[in-house]
């Protein structure tokens, strides 16, 4: 597993731990420090994963080089905002073949599938942020094969433009340009080329081996093209997967339905997913009641690169956690229960894990703390919200999300709150009947919204001292 996440070889880590004098195989486990030596030793990162995450993970397995088939690529769409990501996602839907005859009806569940006419098939994430896109790559999870940088060619490079070109580097994922806009008449494309090199993006036009693609996703205009581009590029990464195995995939949106209950959209990554597989999903389990498709239409099974919405969960899993189909219902739940308590541990511990993070946590206290509970109606939503919430500080004062998470707000989300006096924001969710009452009870407030900005906006108002008035 160690090996995998590398990308080396595994029988290289067991040479190199026999150097050490560690003779292993390549099944057995080892422990934290020689696994960080080891990473080290082959020139890479360290990155902990949650011990939530290790227990399942030591028991997966690579797939024979045999059974390895070809697979889907997933395609993630990234790129300055108003520069028409949304437009081109919407226009990219409307390339699929199957989905007007088959009549189903679109269903944003966090990411889609095309169909193309010489049958082959593209994934695209439909959940555009560069801030899904890093927080699922900082909890392990690499879902994306392929990133289309959207770049309006009236506008060129912004701030976020540079971002996502800054993101894509660092997962290492090959990145197709995509100018968009193309129909306007202050188009212009070859300054966005010229502008694209001056942050080492070289594309084929200017000597370089980025492929670029004009487009206007307004008036339909060059995505037989991109989407030419997107095959080649997938063919060069020889994308596969083993489909004939208990399936495994990454969770790219979790919401609390109010008809269905818990629902997670997932990614399948490998392995094929059946209605009845029994599963643990980051520290829930349960048994797949049912698979939606994108198109609305329950579905039986679902193969690699495949995106599903999963119906049977015992909770609201979160985004980027893995799912990972297990022999039965007594082991699903006893490793979720095993997660679960360990995220509850570090929710009461916390440990300095460095000097420098200790002198950083005590500058931190020195200056002062806005805390704030968040409330949101889908996991990606509290996502975003958060890691916009953690950029609003100034030298002064900091905010401070106490406790986030998906659903309504109820009574403990209020204790949580009433503690340090922190406001309570519910992001297209409301208070229950118990948890108005505790909130009148300790003068907890509420503060609703369903616009991220605006909530930005009156944070940053709040922190100056004037809170705006209620919802
Ligand atoms: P996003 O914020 O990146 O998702 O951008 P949107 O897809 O919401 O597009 C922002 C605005 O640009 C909308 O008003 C779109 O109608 C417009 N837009 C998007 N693509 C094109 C295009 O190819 N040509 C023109 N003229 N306008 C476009």
């Amino acid at each position: 597993e160690l090996a995998n996440r590398m990308a080396e070889k595994g029988a290289d880590l067991v040479k190199a731990l026999f150097k050490m004098g560690m003779p292993v195989t390549l099944t057995q486990s080892i422990d934290q420090d020689t696994a960080e030596l080891l990473v080290t030793e082959f020139g890479h990162n360290i990155v902990r994963v949650s011990d939530s995450d290790i227990d399942l993970v030591l028991d997966t397995d690579t797939d024979a080089e045999d059974a390895l088939k070809p697979r889907p690529p997933v395609v993630t769409i990234m790129g300055h905002v108003d520069h028409g990501k949304t437009s081109l996602l919407d226009a990219l839907r409307g390339t699929d073949v199957v989905r007007g005859e088959a009549g189903g009806i679109t269903q944003h569940i966090g990411a889609y599938q095309v169909t193309l006419k010489d049958k082959s098939k593209i994934t695209f994430l439909d959940t555009p942020g560069h801030e899904a896109f890093s927080e699922m790559r900082a909890r392990g999870a690499n879902v994306t094969d392929i990133v289309v940088l959207v770049v309006a060619a009236d506008d060129g490079l912004m701030p976020q433009t540079i971002e996502a070109i800054n993101h894509t580097k660092a997962a290492g994922v090959p990145m197709i340009v995509a100018i968009n806009k193309i129909d306007k008449p202050e188009a212009n494309a070859q300054k966005v080329r010229e502008r694209l090199l001056e942050h080492d993006v070289q594309v084929e036009a200017m000597g370089g081996e980025t492929q670029d693609v004009e487009v206007s996703a307004l008036k339909k205009t060059g995505l037989d093209d991109l989407i030419e581009k997107i095959q080649l590029q997938a063919e060069l990464s020889e994308l596969k997967a083993n489909p004939d195995r208990a399936a495994e995939g990454n969770v790219v949106e979790a919401k609390l339905d109010k008809g269905r209950g818990p629902v997670a959209t997932v990614l399948v990554t490998r392995g094929t997913l059946r209605v009845g597989d029994v599963f643990v999903v980051g520290a829930e389990s349960g048994k797949v009641r049912a698979l939606v498709d994108d198109k609305g239409r329950q579905i039986k099974e679902a193969g690699p690169s495949t995106p599903v919405e999963v119906l049977g969960l015992s909770g609201v899993p979160m985004a980027g956690d893995l799912l990972q189909v297990v022999e039965n219902e007594a082991r699903a739940r006893e490793v979720a229960e095993y997660r679960a308590s360990v995220i509850q541990q570090k929710r009461t511990t916390s440990s300095p894990a460095s000097l420098e993070s200790m002198f950083s946590a005590l500058k931190e206290k020195q200056a002062m703390e806005y805390p704030l509970v968040v409330k949101a109606d889908t996991q990606g939503t509290v996502e975003a919200i958060v890691a916009a919430i953690n950029k609003i500080s100034t030298d002064d004062i900091k905010a401070r999300v106490l406790h986030a998470g998906v659903g309504g707000i109820t009574e403990s989300d209020v204790n949580a709150a009433a503690a340090s006096g922190a406001p309570i924001i519910g992001f297209n969710v409301r208070p229950n009947a118990k948890a108005r009452e505790i909130a009148d009870r300790h003068k907890v407030a509420f503060k609703y919204y369903d616009v991220i900005y605006e909530l930005t906006d009156e944070i940053r108002a709040g922190m100056a001292g004037q809170l705006g008035p209620e919802a």
